[in-house]
């Protein structure tokens, strides 16, 4: 009993010694590096609603619905582990990952991610092809490209008529521009 009070008081002398240890939070905020990987941040006017983000998200957080018109991104950032995957699976950068960690709350709708884009449908079917903004990027991609193509010709074309086209119209032509 007395050896064990000895040791607890040599202990406390060791910690006071030492002096604080543990940091002030969450009396004050926490600083993180720049580096640090948090809450994820989507800019809307880079994303064409491509839905690479959601096939590598393995939270299976992130949704994509039609519904009149109009295609729904959707992230329920609740399961989010700050992974990154949908950052690095993007390719309009439009991902980033902030410093943001203090992510609990009671209301659930401060922690979602929602945007809308008009769909693109198939002139000769009425088929979804995708969204009308990336047939935008995929369009300016290839107007800044050295190959000339008459590829815009089948843009408002869904796949199924776009081969019935190349079918029976083979007319994609490629020209390098020198
Ligand atoms: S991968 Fe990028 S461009 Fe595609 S839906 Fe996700 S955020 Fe948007
Ligand atoms: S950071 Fe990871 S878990 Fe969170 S949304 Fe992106 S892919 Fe999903």
């Amino acid at each position: 009993m007395f050896k064990h009070t000895i040791s607890e008081l040599k202990e406390a002398l060791v910690c006071l010694k030492a002096g604080q240890v543990t940091l002030p939070y969450p009396f004050e905020p926490s600083i993180v590096e720049d580096t640090f990987r948090g809450r994820p941040v989507l800019n809307t006017r880079k994303c064409m609603c491509c839905g690479a983000c959601a096939n590598a998200c393995p939270a299976r957080l992130i949704t994509l619905t039609d519904s009149d018109g109009i295609r729904a991104l959707h992230f329920e950032l609740g399961r989010c582990t700050y992974c990154g995957n949908c950052r690095d699976a993007c390719p309009q950068e439009a991902i980033e990952m902030s410093t943001q960690f203090e992510t609990a709350t009671a209301n659930p709708d401060d922690i979602v991610i929602h945007a809308e884009f008009y769909l693109q449908t198939c002139r000769e079917c009425g088929a979804v092809v995708g969204t009308q903004r990336e047939v935008d990027v995929v369009r300016e991609k290839l107007s800044n490209s050295p190959v000339r193509t008459n590829y815009a010709d089948y843009f408002d074309l869904c796949i199924t008529c776009r081969r019935k086209q190349a079918i029976h119209t083979p007319s994609l032509t490629l020209e390098v521009v020198p």
